[in-house]
Parts: structure tokens; sequence; C-alpha cells
């Protein structure tokens, strides 16, 4: 009998979280300092102090390799964690392939993505804290959804800003928020200046993600008993969602699975792939291992194969702090025919820098041919994957034809971020043949790219 399927017990939950800043330096990767937006000099903690709590703050630049998991937060991760990771031999079968392809799925959790796994631990040091109210973003509504639950579980007031496409699109998102009693905005709003100043040039505007972040900010700036609270990008968000590679290094070596020759995540900020890969990158950097790993993004919003590495602002007004990333400016707006989610302008500093190193690769793919994949998948696996993690598919699934072609034999394993049930109206575009491909125009990338900080 095949095995399908790794089931870790609570027990071998890891107790500590895994930071790669301690194994950069020794890899020949700098990770330069955040700025100020407005004196462009490094930011002290000080400086974020009115945005995050002061724990928070200290695992943003901690360079201690692992960070013990606070019992708390350990016991509200049990309540999904940990996450199985299976071995896709039915998909295997359907694509004829010799390769071995594995997944773990983060669909499990509450929120249905690998969200949870930094919201919880977010909310539970601003609640140590003293803090009783936080402000976020939302795109898809994955973040929103995941920090609703994270502060109803501690007893914090959570304030959504949703970019307004999806707040259009994804009515069920919302009120899945509005269920974890958090209030839900539609942004651009007219409750912020960031958010006023954009009606007014545009009254029809259909959000983005950085301009939504722009008014998370300034609530939390201007009001004394709020915080932020950011989901991806940030180095203390990718410290937290190394669980999920953890986990799965104990799975694989559980079943004497071979050491994977391709590791695969997709990309938005940059949160699930890191946390994915940057255990098994470790491996490569310090015992010699040589998986490849590759970061998978849409040709909408491809900020590490088409963008610049360089100084950027965070959000469209310019109040988040500047960071060294893959970027396409911070006035990108994505397309609103874009189904496939991972919309951010910026690329997380540390995948950032480990790419412009080299040391890890990224492709990106079209978005009809993500959904083919996922219906590849889905018919072979059950699952119905979200568009995000439909990236990796498509990555995985061209691998494992690669295989098929070559006759190779290759592991390959890739994190299912999160479940698709929430987007059936993208499956039904998709479905439909309304769907279509859509590029990110050079010229657009190159007018924003105009308008970057000067450092
Ligand atoms: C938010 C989200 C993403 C994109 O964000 P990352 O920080 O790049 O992981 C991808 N997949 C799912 C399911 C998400 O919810």
């Amino acid at each position: 009998m095949t095995l399908t399927k790794v089931v870790l017990s609570e027990r071998d939950m890891p107790t500590h979280w895994y930071n790669i800043n301690a194994d950069l330096p020794a890899a020949g990767v700098e990770l330069p300092p955040v700025l100020h937006p407005i004196t462009l000099q490094p930011v002290g903690p000080a400086d974020l102090a009115p945005l995050f709590p002061m724990a928070l703050i200290m695992q943003e630049v901690s360079t201690e390799r692992y960070i013990e998991i606070p019992d708390e937060v350990q016991e509200l991760y049990k309540l999904w964690r940990p996450t199985p990771l299976y071995r896709a031999v039915r998909w295997e079968e359907a694509l004829d392939t010799p390769a071995k392809i594995y997944f773990k799925y983060e669909g499990t959790s509450p929120a249905g993505s690998h969200k949870p796994n930094t919201a919880i631990p977010q909310a539970y040091y601003n609640k140590q804290a003293g803090v009783t109210r936080l402000t976020t973003e939302t795109g898809a509504g994955q973040w929103g959804s995941a920090l609703s639950f994270a502060c109803q579980a501690f007893g914090i007031e959570c304030k959504v800003y949703m970019v307004r496409v999806s707040y259009d699109q994804k009515p069920y998102r919302r009120s899945l928020m509005q269920t974890w009693g958090a209030t839900v905005v539609p942004s651009p709003s007219p409750q912020t200046a960031a958010g006023r100043a954009i009606l007014a040039q545009d009254p029809n505007s259909s959000g983005s993600l950085g301009i939504a972040i722009s008014e998370a900010v300034e609530e939390a700036v201007t009001r004394e008993d709020t915080n932020y609270s950011l989901g991806s990008v940030l180095n203390h968000v990718l410290l937290h969602q190394t669980v999920v590679g953890q986990e799965v290094m104990k799975q694989m070596e559980l079943i004497g699975a071979d050491w994977p020759d391709v590791v695969i995540g997709c990309v938005g900020g940059g949160s699930n792939f890191g946390g994915f890969a940057f255990p098994f990158l470790r491996e490569n950097l310090v015992n010699g291992r040589r998986s490849r790993i590759i970061a998978v993004e849409p040709l909408a919003a491809p900020s590490i194969t088409r963008g610049v590495y360089a100084y950027d602002y965070g959000d469209t007004a310019k109040m988040a702090p500047v960071a060294k990333m893959h970027t396409l400016g911070h006035d990108f707006i994505p397309a609103p025919i874009h189904a496939g989610g991972l919309r951010y302008h910026g690329m997380a500093p540390q995948v950032s820098a480990v790419a412009n190193a080299g040391l890890i690769e990224a492709q990106a793919v079209p978005q009809r041919a993500i959904f083919e994949a996922a219906m590849s998948f889905t018919r072979a696996e059950g699952i119905l994957p979200a568009p995000e993690p439909s990236h990796a598919i498509l990555a995985a699934m061209n691998e494992a034809l690669a295989c098929k072609e070559s006759g190779e034999s290759k592991t390959i394993v890739f994190n299912l971020c999160g479940h698709g049930h929430f987007d059936l109206g993208s499956y039904d575009a998709f479905l439909q043949g309304r769907l279509e491909d859509y590029e990110y125009p050079a010229e657009a990338i190159e007018r924003s790219l105009a308008n970057l900080p000067r450092v």
C-alpha cells in the first residue's frame, strides 16, 4: 500500500521558529537596514513602536537562530497544527510521471490558509503589550480572516481595510471576518486622509494592497489604543511561518522520503514561501544539501522576475517603512481582471535578498495555466486549491512532466498554502472561459519605478 498522508502528533509540533537572519551572513548575504519613510535614515525600535509591540520589533531585527514559541501560541496552534503532508499519488499517476510529489496542506486552518500561523502570535504579543485594537489590510481576504480569528481568540478589536475589488467580488470572506467579530471597510475609504486623497483622484478606484496598508497604518499611528498588523513581507511574519517547513522536514524524515530535489512555493509578499522554504534553504547553506528552491509569482504582478531590487515604500501613501526589496513600485495597481491573488508590489526583504544572491530561483506564470494546473490537481487529489498555491502547483506539474521526459524520479515538494472555497468566483470565470491571461505592461512598471525613493 502506498503512503498518502503523514500526520504528526501534537507532541511533534516545532517548539521554536527558525530565523534565517542567523544564517545569512555566513552565506555572504546582507540584509540592508529598513529606513524611515520621511528621513530615509535607518529606523530604530522607537520609530516602529507606534505600529508594533516591542516583542515583534525585537523579532524583526533578531539574529537568534531559534526563537521559542510561547505556550499560549502553541496551545492555539493546536486547533489545527500539525498540518498534514501528502504524497500526491493519484496526481503522479494522472501525470504519468516517475517523480514523487509531496505537498504540505495549510488549508486545514480555521481561516483556510497558512496566515493564522502568524496572526496568532501577532495578536498574542499585542495582547501582552496591552494593545486593545488592531488594524490591518486585506486583499483576497485571507489575511483579514486570519487576523479576525486571532483577535477573537485574544479578545482584541479588529478593523480590516479590504481592497475594494475584493470587497465587491468576495462578499463571503467579509462575512467570515464579521463572524469572527471584525469591522470591515472597503478601501480606499473616506475614513482616512490616505483613502480620501485616492478617492479625490479616482472615486471609482478598485484599490490596492498599497493603498489599504496606508489606511490601516494611518489609523494605527493616529490612535493611542491601536496597533497595526501585517500578514506578510516582514521578517517576523516569515519567522512565524517556519513552523510549516520544519514540520515538512520532520514528516519526510518520518517516512524515509528522499531529500527533496525541488522545493516550490508561491510568492505574494513571501511569507508562505519563506516559512516553507527557509528551513530547507538552511540545509543548503549549512549542511551541503542541494535542493533547488523555486518561488513562483504571477505575470500580472512579477516583482522578483520583472521588478528591481531597490529601496521602496511599503505602501502607496509613503507612510510605511522603506525596505530594500524586489518591487514594481509603490504606486503599482494590479489589473482588476487578475484573479490569481499575489498582488503586492513588493517582496519580503529576506526573500528578495536570497533571490538577489542566486540562492533561490524565481518563475512568473500566466493565470489560465495556473487554473489548468489546479484542475488537473483537484481532479486527482480532491482538494480544491486557492489560486495562489496553484502557481506552485503549476511549477510542480512542470517539474513532474520534465521528469516524465527525462525518466528521472525526482522528489518534488510544494506548499499548498490554502484552499479555494472562497475563490469559486475565479474558478467560475475560468470554467466559463471568461478568464484572460494578463501580463503587467513593462511601460507601467517603468513608470512606477521612476517614483522610487532616492536613497
Ligand atoms: C496571503 C496568501 C498568499 C500570499 O502571501 P504570501 O505572504 O506570499 O504567502 C498565498 N497563498 C495564500 C493561500 C494566501 O492566503
